[in-house]
């Protein structure tokens, strides 16, 4: 049944790959140690995977929709050798200030996709670095999950909304929870 998939939508900067601030070029793609490990235990496991990024770099004009999916392609041919990697890549070109409706922390992207793949909300996770992350994934009604490594999370882990926020070490510890329960 389409509603047992599990699925899991990754934010990339900060979380797939080292965030440098609207890098514009493949060359400036580097993984994040064991990004490339948890990726293929989550592709092993028969999940489905999203890439969910938001790119206001294009609207701000500092790099361009092109520019965007040479950098994913790059990420792309580093994560996997065995093809796509992901199911659907959904990028939010919008600036915060323009009253956005794809970017995080819009649930619209999640949303969309889980009407589209008919999936289980509860069977489905947003992983992130960043509290917009985790807001999209509450948002959205999924779970929502932190890579921790930011400096909002001391301040998001007081917040009442943080009960319902994961927050693994990395990405591995989240894939090696979710795909073999430890
Ligand atoms: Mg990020």
């Amino acid at each position: 049944m389409a509603g047992d998939k599990v699925a899991v939508f990754l934010d990339r900067d900060g979380t797939i790959i080292v965030d440098k601030n609207y890098i514009k070029s493949p060359d400036e793609v580097e993984l994040l140690p064991s990004a490339r490990e948890a990726i293929g235990m989550l592709r092993d496991f028969g999940c489905l995977l999203f890439l969910f990024s938001n790119q206001s770099g294009v609207a701000r004009r500092l790099v361009t929709v092109g520019d965007v999916a040479a950098c994913n392609g790059r990420m792309i041919e580093l994560l996997g050798d065995r093809g796509e990697v992901f199911d659907e890549i959904c990028m939010a070109y919008e600036e915060p200030s323009a009253n956005p409706i794809w970017r995080k922390p819009s649930p619209k992207f999640i949303v969309t996709m889980v009407e589209k793949y008919n999936l289980f909300s509860k069977n489905c996770y947003m992983v992130g670095d960043k509290e917009s992350d985790a807001m999209a994934g509450i948002n959205a009604g999924i779970n929502a999950v932190l890579i921790r490594k930011n400096s909002l999370v001391p301040a998001l882990i007081d917040c009442e909304i943080a009960k319902n926020i994961a927050i693994f070490p990395s990405i591995l510890e989240f894939s090696k929870r979710l795909t073999l329960g430890t």
